[in-house]
């Protein structure tokens, strides 16, 4: 088990209490970002800004995501508890063990291999066995559909196809940008086998969603 240290404990504490007055208002989804240590998800050299509102990177031209972006991201998806989860682009894995806290089975997909490996490594140490890391960059490959999915990269044309890995009722949130850099949060609920409901959660700036070595 994870023993943070009194000076983690109060940065993760000051950075939960931010999100608070960002406007996050999900207990569950505070109460999971005070417990996850995001320190442990990133290179020693960067520990300091852990907590900080920022993204930071990870090494491979990669980032691990702002924390008000995940809390903001997470909260849309209203987790109960015993959710399947698919995240795409689990990079650090500290959303996916934000997602583990809240969900009941998480399954995160992850291109570059080595940060689908590191990930794995520092979710099992800290215990985690409801998440599991597969790499690639093909959703399609995966066979089996979610209750939820959240997509960590920004996608410039929305993947119509990653609907029908959503059972009915079910939540997606996804970063999509069709011009610049800042990507629209949108978070779509499906209706029946086609039909969904689309709204804007917010705006952000996303890596890129890359595919076949394509951005897409
Ligand atoms: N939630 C992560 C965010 C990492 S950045 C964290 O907090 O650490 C987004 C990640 O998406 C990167 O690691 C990138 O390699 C990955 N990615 C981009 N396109 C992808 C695709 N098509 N399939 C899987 N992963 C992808």
């Amino acid at each position: 088990m994870y023993h943070s240290s009194d000076r983690m404990f109060n940065a993760r504490r000051n950075m939960v209490i931010k999100l608070e007055q960002k406007g996050i208002s999900s207990g569950s989804v505070l109460e999971a970002m005070m417990k996850v240590p995001r320190d442990q998800f990133m290179s020693e050299a960067l520990c300091y800004r852990a907590y900080d509102d920022t993204s930071l990177p990870i090494g491979f031209g990669q980032t691990i995501s702002t924390p008000s972006v995940v809390a903001t991201m997470v909260q849309s998806l209203r987790l109960t508890g015993d959710e399947k989860v698919l995240e795409i682009g689990s990079g650090s894995g500290y959303q996916a063990a934000v997602l583990a806290e809240l969900a009941g089975e998480v399954t995160a997909m992850e291109r570059i291999p080595e940060l689908a490996e590191r990930s794995m490594l520092v979710l099992n140490s800290l215990g985690y066995v409801n998440v599991k890391i597969i790499n690639g960059d093909d959703f399609n490959h995966i066979d089996d559909v979610f209750d939820r999915i959240i997509v960590s990269a920004g996608v410039r044309i929305f993947p119509a196809d990653l609907l029908a890995k959503l059972n009915d009722g079910g939540i997606l949130v996804i970063p999509v940008d069709e011009s610049g850099s800042n990507h629209q949060i949108k978070r779509f609920v499906k209706k029946g086998e086609t039909g969904f409901f689309e709204e804007i959660i917010g705006r952000a700036t996303f890596v890129p969603y890359i595919m076949n070595e394509k951005i897409v």
